[in-house]
């Protein structure tokens, strides 16, 4: 037996995920604990979880101290970890106790192992299929298979625990024991991989070589799209699981992950580990554990799976890295790509980046030789990328409410005559973003924000995409009160819809929008359903761009190809040119039929529209940087949002100019602060916005300064400050 670090009774300091904004002091439990311990202590009347963190403060009566219950049951967080969480915090400026729970995003984790009911299928429907017994098949089936348990089941179907235990009853459902937190199936990094084509053979042996080091280093692994990218980072998995490391692969999006899980198990005779929010309780719960154990030799996940216990991490692939997703923007402010880059230099692991158009960041940093390079430049196979061209939409001859050229429309119905398919694109949910009353031009805004309302046709409702408010469609105008009098203005895809629908009476057209999917599972039947050919016109927005595959898919149609051009943003041109190259990427992934990807576009010289029809992309991000440097902006200085809000716009607009006012902290390093000015969407949920942006160079110590200035600046409770480190969005 080891000695513990702290003896009974003696001094400890606990850190909780209470918002306290400090180590807690205690004494040790009975057993005696260490540091990184898992305790369970008291907390006013209540039971808390936290980390053993050091010695304690010490200022706190040591008479008055009281003692931790109990030693969780769990490993230890580990060295690394608590390292991670610190530099994480202190580059994101992120409380302690935020990140602490992001490490332990996982119920019940003091309770012992064990085995607890769960529910399955048994038999067919109940004779009488009241709408709560509908709901409860319906949320089985969004479990796709998976262990629930009745409280998780009830939730998800949003009835009482009674009506599920009514099914059992019935014969519908039944009641099984399941061993809790059981082991994943090994993984055999010795079964032997698909054939590869030169230069993924190359990557391969490079990215397995690094692998076999066990040391910190970080690839971007560029490649077209349908270069084989996925099958190039599974052999740096492979090496890794072989030395007996665990390895994690971030994906953007969960509807991602079933191909992606499909892919593993071929190349490993077995499924990983998930952890993302579709994923139950229970199996997230059992992730955790495994991951902790260091049972779990892959995890395949969401940005947050980069806070997961792991024993022995080895490997980090981001795949589609340049995606915004990775950037959380609630809570704790974070870019999952630089914290997988942080967390690899701490525990000795491989960072890959891939993606077919990387992020400015990145490619800088490939650039400059900080990272390590690899590049796939064709498609694998006998596929071949896609042509590209612009329709000049000043030359098309469009009859007004119409927002598919005639050159756009010859395209697909060829298509159809071939028996292919064509994807629409245009980034708008809903069906119109602007419905205006004819008469007195009222334009219909949320309440709430300083929005539009925009029009969902199928839903028969307007809703507010900045904080889902939504009411029934008025037949006649909220300020004049005229009947018949509201127009939509514009298209959204419900719209686009309608217009094929026209154009082609015949075709089969499925929609694409995240909004029209109740759960993650239907889409991604829908998305299975398309890849088998059962639509012959996809109408989708930007879901459709993330790395689905569509074997049939040889035409794609952008609609409005300037439609990110216009914004002020930073990233407007980088976002439209990743944007456009990847929607494109979707066209022609098979060898038998070339693709074809149509750009309808108003300024189809626009040096961003040239740059993707030319397909000459470094000398895009070659552009790119060199604006960016000579205007000290992202990756070469550093940016810092500070965001205020409350609900009295003059009081938050008050602290905003007191806060300039008193910025010598920010000059001090050489800084300036831009603001305060009213958000471009001043108003949401009510709450007034008002954003003040630092500006430094690279190497200004941005944070201490951050932290000085923003501390010394009181405002009124309900007044909340945020920081943004990096930020990726400025609305
Ligand atoms: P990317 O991630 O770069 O877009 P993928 O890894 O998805 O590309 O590969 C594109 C397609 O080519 C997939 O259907 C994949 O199965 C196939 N593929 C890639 N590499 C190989 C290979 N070496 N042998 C057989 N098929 C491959
Ligand atoms: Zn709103």
């Amino acid at each position: 037996m080891i000695r513990p670090d702290f003896l009974p009774g003696t001094r400890i300091g606990v850190l909780t995920t209470q918002p306290l904004d400090r180590v807690l002091d205690y004494r040790a439990p009975e057993s005696g604990c260490s540091v990184g311990d898992f305790v369970e202590v008291p907390l006013g009347p209540r039971k808390i979880i936290g980390v053993v963190w050091g010695d304690g403060e010490g200022t706190f009566d040591a008479s008055k101290l009281r003692a931790a219950y109990r030693k969780l049951d769990v490993p230890p967080m580990r060295d690394e970890m608590r390292a991670f969480l610190e530099r994480a915090a202190a580059y994101t400026l992120t409380p302690m106790e935020a990140m602490l729970r992001l490490a332990t995003r996982v119920s019940g984790l003091g309770d012992p192992p064990g085995a607890r009911k769960v529910y399955a299928l048994a038999g067919g429907p109940p004779a009488r299929l009241t709408d709560a017994r509908a709901r409860v098949l319906d949320a089985m089936d969004d479990f796709d298979g998976a262990a629930v348990g009745l409280s998780e089941l009830a939730n998800a179907a949003g009835v009482s625990h009674g009506v599920v235990k009514g099914l059992v009853q019935l014969g519908t459902l039944i009641e099984v024991e399941a061993p809790r937190d059981g082991p994943f199936p090994r993984l055999d990094p010795m079964l032997p991989g698909k054939e590869l084509a030169a230069d993924q053979a190359y990557a391969a042996k490079v990215l397995r070589h690094a692998a076999h080091d066990a040391k910190y280093g970080a690839t971007l692994l560029k490649g077209v799209t349908g270069s084989g990218k996925t099958e190039v980072y599974l052999e740096a998995v492979a090496a890794t699981l072989a030395k007996g490391r665990q390895a994690l692969v971030l994906l953007p999006e969960i509807a991602l992950t079933a191909e992606f899980l499909t892919r593993v198990e071929a190349r490993f005779g077995a499924r990983p580990a998930e952890w993302h929010s579709g994923v139950t309780q229970a199996e997230r719960r059992r992730c955790w554990g495994q991951v902790a154990h260091g049972n779990a030799q892959l995890v395949v996940g969401a940005r947050s799976a980069l806070f997961l216990p792991f024993q022995d991490l080895g490997l980090i692939v981001v795949d589609e890295e340049h995606d915004s997703s990775y950037k959380q923007e609630d809570g704790a402010h974070y870019n999952a790509r630089d914290m997988a880059v942080l967390r690899a230099t701490l525990c000795s692991a491989q960072v890959v980046l891939a993606s077919a158009t990387p992020s400015l960041e990145s490619w800088a940093n490939a650039q400059s030789g900080k990272y390590a390079r690899l590049d796939l430049t064709s498609r694998f196979g006998e596929a071949q990328m896609p042509s590209l061209a612009a329709i000049d939409m000043r030359t098309e001859d469009l009859v007004s409410g119409t927002w598919i050229s005639p050159t756009l429309v010859g395209a697909v119905r060829q298509r159809i005559e071939k028996g292919e398919q064509s994807l629409l694109f245009l980034n708008r949910r809903g069906y119109a973003p602007l419905t205006l009353c004819r008469a007195c031009g009222h334009q219909i805004e949320c309440d709430e924000c300083d929005a539009r309302m925009v029009e969902h046709r199928f839903q028969k409702r307007l809703i507010c995409h900045q904080c889902g408010a939504s009411r029934s469609m008025p037949t006649e105008c909220p300020n004049c009160h005229l009947e018949g009098k509201l127009a939509p203005v514009g298209p959204g895809v419900e719209r686009l819809a309608e217009e094929v629908s026209h154009l082609f009476p015949e075709a089969r057209t499925a929609i694409l929008s995240s909004d029209l999917f109740g759960s993650a599972r239907a889409l991604k039947a829908q998305i299975q359903d398309i890849a088998g050919g059962g639509a012959d016109i996809i109408i989708g927005t930007q879901i459709v761009a993330k790395g689905h595959n569509f074997p049939k898919l040889t035409l794609v149609g952008v609609i409005d190809a300037d439609l990110g051009l216009h914004g002020s943003d930073l990233r407007a041109s980088e976002r439209t040119f990743q944007l456009m190259r990847q929607v494109a990427g979707r066209a022609g992934r098979v060898a038998e039929a070339k693709g074809e990807a149509l750009l309808q576009s108003f300024q189809p010289e626009h040096p961003v529209l040239q740059a993707i029809l030319t397909g000459e992309d470094e000398a895009f991000w070659e552009a790119e940087a060199a604006a960016r440097q000579s205007a000290g902006m992202p990756p070469f200085g550093r940016l810092a949002g500070v965001v205020l809000t409350g609900p009295d716009q003059d009081v938050v607009m008050q602290i905003g100019q007191k806060l300039a006012r008193n910025s010598g902290s920010i000059a001090q390093i050489g800084a300036q602060v831009f603001g305060p000015a009213l958000a471009p969407i001043a108003r949401i949920r009510g709450q007034f916005r008002v954003r003040l942006l630092v500006k430094a160079e690279k190497t200004a110590p941005l944070q201490v300064a951050l932290a000085r200035w923003v501390g010394q600046v009181k405002r009124p409770p309900n007044v909340r400050l945020t920081l943004d480190i990096d930020p990726q969005s400025f609305y």
